[in-house]
């Protein structure tokens, strides 16, 4: 059997280091991190996303300054809500809830975040900092998977590896984050001919291409490593004759496919999930150290 990359159980470790250091900060710094969470509308996916992370604000100590919108706002109302944020002295990071109402420029309203309360790590001066591999916030959900391959002593170095994906979200800073640990990576997307080909030549493939179920037996390398980074709610079992509307979770990889040709995969829940959070809770500790004039005791978790 494979070795599975258990997210859950790191991001719980990690988490834990998060509450101690803000347990000792806390007597220089007097005020606890502050996370502000920005809604937009009533997409169900990013409800129960925001809420995932509202819940981890909680359990470390982090106060999380909740701002659920309506969904036509405009963009110069929403602009102003994020200067007021960039100002707020008890708000360390912002966080705005992808994806966005398409009257909304997510390049904009990224853009006019103030770079150090950059709580994603998607605007462009950091995203700019991670190409020249200068410290600062970085994405978290790629930053969440650097951290599982460490913790699991992966080797990268020297490695090919293969990104399916090139969103800035994911697959971009993905990408760079492997190059900076001395990987040979390709990217792969869309208009890519003959993935599988591509694909069985990698050591290490991650797939962040948001299509449930696009990779198989057939794109992996034995004894490689897969990344899973997809997540798609998909209707249970048609056989369920209940009438009930219940939903599973599952990834762009066919687990039952590859689990038997890999060393070590990360499953869909409980793999790069829990780590995106704790990730976002890790720039907005780290920012608040700064902030706070603390001793920036945890960046080495931010690759
Ligand atoms: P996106 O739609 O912005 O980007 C998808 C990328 O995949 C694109 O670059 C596209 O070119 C590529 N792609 C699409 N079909 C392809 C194919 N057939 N072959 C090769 N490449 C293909 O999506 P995203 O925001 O990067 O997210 C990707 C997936 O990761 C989604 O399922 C999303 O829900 C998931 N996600 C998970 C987490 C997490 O915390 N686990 C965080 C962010 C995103």
């Amino acid at each position: 059997m494979p070795n599975i990359l258990d997210g859950k159980k790191l991001a719980q470790e990690i988490e834990l280091i998060l509450k101690q250091t803000i347990e000792s900060g806390l007597k220089a710094c007097k005020r606890p991190p502050g996370l502000a969470v920005i809604r937009v509308g009533n997409d169900p996916a990013s409800g129960v996303y925001v809420s995932y992370k509202e819940k981890a604000c909680h359990r470390v100590g982090v106060r999380s300054f909740s701002h659920h919108l309506k969904e036509d706002i405009s963009e110069k109302e929403l602009i102003e809500i994020i200067k007021v944020l960039n100002l707020d002295q008890n708000v360390d990071g912002i966080l705005l809830q992808l994806p966005l109402p398409p009257h909304l420029d997510e390049s904009i309203l990224l853009g006019s975040i103030a770079p150090d309360k950059d709580a994603d790590g998607l605007h462009p001066l950091n995203l700019g900092k991670l190409i020249k591999g200068e410290k600062g916030p970085r994405s978290c959900t790629p930053a969440g998977v650097m951290a599982l391959l460490e913790r699991n002593k992966i080797k990268i170095e020297g490695k090919k590896a293969v990104v399916v994906g090139r969103s800035i979200l994911v697959g971009k800073p993905m990408a760079l984050m492997l190059e900076s640990a001395n990987a040979t990576v390709t990217v792969a997307h869309s208009k890519t001919e003959d993935l599988p080909s591509l694909t069985r030549q990698a050591d290490l493939l991650v797939v962040a291409a948001g299509k449930p179920h696009l990779i198989g037996g057939i794109h992996v390398k034995e004894n490689s490593v897969v990344i899973d980074v997809g997540i798609h709610r998909l209707p249970c079992d048609k056989n369920d004759l209940s009438g009930s509307k219940k939903f599973k979770l599952c990834g762009d990889v066919k687990t039952l496919e590859i689990e038997d040709k890999v060393a070590s995969f990360s499953p869909v829940p409980g793999g790069v999930g829990p780590m995106t959070v704790t990730m976002l809770l890790a720039n907005t500790v780290d920012r608040w150290q700064e902030h706070c004039g603390l001793p920036l005791t945890i960046s080495h978790l931010l690759p």
